[in-house]
């Protein structure tokens, strides 16, 4: 018998992560992407001298890679070396005070006693209480399908006794009473698409997360991971299509049977795995009439996470005080991020990440140069916002107050430059309202009530990616990708 063959749209880590781990069962698997590199969210902009990683720069559980590279019999040291970094952040205030954290707890509580020694003990009660939402949230739910209602049942008294009702703020003021601290520790759900005041409390498992394996990251770029995954997917004899975005999903019986092509070229199979956006994938690639559970009324109806603006720049002289992840906030919190994620206006301040991996790998930039992005939460397309006359604005804002307040001189020393904003996250990544983390991760959009692993409406769909369960970020996508493989194994054995 030939080898099943199974189509997967999309070349993020959700999408790699499942060609390789099918292509490592045995199934032939052709990985279909519209642009012309792989990566998807985690593309490399090269230009002048200097290396931009689009996107994803923090790898959280690097064993979730180490996975993909061991499970087909092979080191990932082979590929990619991936490295510590710490501290894992420096946030800087309004104040011009500052906190940063990294692996070492004994420090990190030091750190905390300095900045509010009222919240030590609550310090540590919180890390008591993350550990046990991590051991539920991720090591037990995360790779595990919600495909049943009854799913959900199943685990409703673990969530009750976790408080997931509550949200990640509440959670953490719970535990701290400094207003800064309790910024500090509950950022988290922004670095997947959620509001921490709106977001469910088992996204407080970030922090434990970070704890627990530490903050990485790879020597050229988390495109230098991309890049091993390429490779391995080819060496074990997978085939990749660049350059080729897929128009239709083919149907035949209600099961998904190959794609067509915008080129109009078609390809069969006996299953698809889209790691495209899910709205979009059901809205573009699917005729109305076959789905009854995703109706466009149905996906425009949910809740859509934020989008980003986000500047890669080079600089000619280096920021050494500058630390390899800094996160800048402003003075508003709450009022700041209700404008990006409900009112959806452009809010007149900003909080920042700011990225220097040539802290840490001197390769991302020519000689005696730095490299950086700063990224900036705003909201999605939904705002109406005009990118194309509002670009400009916001970014000269941006980088006044950088050259301004942390980085003198920036404006006179750049020597390069590019943007990325919402409309971008629409029309080049293909995401619905421009969204930059898909679905909102908010407590009735997550696990059963989030899009599921496979699809409802079409037999031998599978989704892989930021749309469906777990969620976004780089582990939520590869164990999405685990599910997958594992459902296809039990619904098409090979
Ligand atoms: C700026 C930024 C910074 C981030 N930082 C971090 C971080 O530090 N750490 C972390 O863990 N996470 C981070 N994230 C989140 C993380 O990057 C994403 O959640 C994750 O990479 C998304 O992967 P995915 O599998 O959903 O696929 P995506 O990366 O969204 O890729 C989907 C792919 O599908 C392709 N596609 C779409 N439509 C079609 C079509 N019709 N035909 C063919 N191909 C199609 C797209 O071109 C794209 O390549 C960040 C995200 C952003 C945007």
């Amino acid at each position: 018998m030939p080898a099943r063959k199974i189509i997967v749209i999309g070349s993020g880590f959700g999408g790699l992560g499942s060609a390789v781990r099918l292509q490592t069962k045995g199934y032939q698997v052709e990985l279909v992407e519209a642009r012309d590199k792989l990566g998807g969210r985690a593309y490399v902009y090269e230009q002048d001298g200097f290396k931009f990683d689009a996107g994803p720069t923090v790898i959280t559980a690097p064993f979730m890679i180490d996975d993909l590279f061991t499970g087909a019999g092979r080191k990932t040291a082979d590929y990619v070396r991936i490295v510590p970094v710490d501290p894992f952040y420096r946030i800087e205030f309004h104040d011009g005070r500052s906190f940063s954290y990294g692996g070492d707890e004994r420090e990190t509580e030091r750190r905390v006693a300095e900045f509010s020694p009222q919240d030590v003990e609550g310090y540590r009660a919180m890390i008591r209480a993350t550990k046990a939402i991590f051991a539920k949230g991720f090591t037990e739910l995360s790779d595990r399908p919600f495909l049943k209602f009854g799913d959900m049942m199943k685990v409703a008294p673990d969530l009750i006794r976790l408080q997931s009702y509550k949200t990640v703020y509440q959670f953490v003021s719970g535990y701290i009473k400094d207003d800064l601290l309790r910024r500090v520790f509950s950022f988290h759900p922004l670095l997947v698409g959620g509001n921490p005041f709106q977001t469910t409390s088992i996204y407080a498992l970030i922090h434990h997360l970070e704890r627990e394996w530490g903050v990485h990251y790879a020597m050229g770029g988390t495109g230098a991971v991309v890049n091993g995954l390429g490779r391995l997917f080819h060496e074990l004899g997978g085939e990749v299509r660049l350059n080729a975005p897929v128009k239709r999903i083919l149907t035949a019986d209600g099961a998904a049977s190959g794609v067509v092509l915008e080129s109009g070229e078609q390809i069969l199979a006996d299953a698809v795995v889209s790691n495209a956006d899910i709205a979009n994938t059901y809205r573009l690639m699917l005729p109305p009439g076959e789905r009854r559970r995703n109706s466009n009324r149905h996906l425009e109806k949910m809740r859509y996470s934020m989008s980003l603006f986000v500047i890669y720049f080079g600089t000619r002289k280096q920021y050494p005080n500058l630390a390899h992840h800094t996160i800048i906030l402003c003075e508003r919190y709450r009022g700041l991020l209700d404008e990006i994620f409900n009112t959806k206006t452009l809010p007149e301040d900003f909080s920042v990440y700011l990225h220097r991996p040539s802290a840490t790998d001197p390769t991302m930039a020519p000689p005696g140069n730095d490299c950086f992005y700063v990224l900036i939460p705003v909201p999605n397309q939904q705002s109406g916002i005009d990118w194309k006359t509002q670009a400009k604005p916001f970014r000269d804002r941006v980088m006044k107050f950088l050259d301004e307040q942390y980085m003198p001189g920036l404006l006179e020393n750049l020597a390069t430059e590019r943007c990325f904003t919402p409309l971008d996250f629409e029309t080049t990544l293909r995401s619905y309202a421009g969204a930059a983390f898909s679905f909102e991760p908010i407590f009735r959009q997550s696990a059963w009530f989030r899009p599921h692993n496979e699809s409802e409406d079409i037999r031998h769909l599978y989704f892989a990616g930021a749309g469906t369960h777990p969620g976004a970020g780089v582990p939520g996508v590869l164990s999405s990708a685990k599910i997958v493989e594992k459902l296809i194994c039990e619904r098409l054995p090979n």
